[in-house]
């Protein structure tokens, strides 16, 4: 079986790879590890090798596993699941950035629930860039729009745009979904608004997202496993 230094080793070798296609610099695109469904110790192991970041998509399992961990200073949490407004505080409390702001409404109550005493918290704009129906995500032309007013809230900072493409085996498709993310950053940059983060690209298609420009990928099946 694979160790948990021998996965993560493998993803950065990947993430490597691809920036250098890419053309890209070296740390330009920041590993975000996704422990959901994993337990604790797993992401105590990852914290060990130098891993700080991690994804968590559901509130309870993030509470719990924050707690657990609380004795490791750096660790950095990161919320990338279904956030509804019921829910809002613990993640405000606990969580250094949020992926997934879809609503004004989830974005206002982040703010107002955000502690003073903490640093404000990173956002970024989910876009439905697939347009299904079922999926979240604000709609790519309204996505200028919520940008602009959630940076107006005094407790968050928006760091950019976050988006979950329709799975398709199809890397055009993929990289087009992509590349509609990356257009809208260049497009808010063109109106004033300033961006450092794109949240893109998963276990199966990093390479993909990191050619079409993402700075952050969200990998769990690599560095962990399958989950059931
Ligand atoms: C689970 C999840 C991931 C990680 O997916 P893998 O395919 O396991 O790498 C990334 N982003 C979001 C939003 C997720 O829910």
């Amino acid at each position: 079986m694979a160790t948990i230094f021998t996965t993560w080793q493998g993803v950065k070798a990947r993430m490597g790879v691809a920036q250098r296609q890419a053309r890209r610099g070296n740390g330009a695109v920041h590993l975000l590890a996704v422990s959901k469904t994993f337990p604790a110790a797993s992401v105590r192991e990852l914290y060990a090798l130098g891993q700080r970041a991690f994804g968590e998509n559901y509130v309870q399992e993030l509470v719990s596993k924050a707690a657990e961990l609380a004795d490791l200073d750096e660790i950095e949490w990161h919320f990338i699941g279904p956030l509804q407004s019921n829910k809002t505080r613990p993640v405000a409390e606990i969580a250094s950035w949020v992926h997934t702001v879809d609503r004004l409404k989830i974005a206002e109550r982040l703010s107002v629930q955000r502690r003073e005493t903490t640093p404000p918290l990173n956002v970024c704009i989910q876009v439905n860039v697939s347009g299904e129906a079922s999926k979240s995500g604000v709609a790519p032309t309204e996505a200028a729009a919520l940008v602009r007013a959630v940076a107006r809230l005094p407790r968050l900072r928006v760091r950019g745009l976050m988006c979950i493409p329709e799975p398709t085996g199809d890397d055009e498709r993929l990289a087009a979904q992509f590349a509609t993310l990356r257009g809208l950053k260049e497009q808010l940059e063109r109106e004033g608004i300033a961006l450092d983060t794109l949240s893109m690209g998963m276990s199966s298609d990093l390479e993909i997202a990191i050619r079409e420009g993402a700075t952050m990928v969200r990998v769990g099946t690599a560095l962990f496993g399958a989950r059931n």
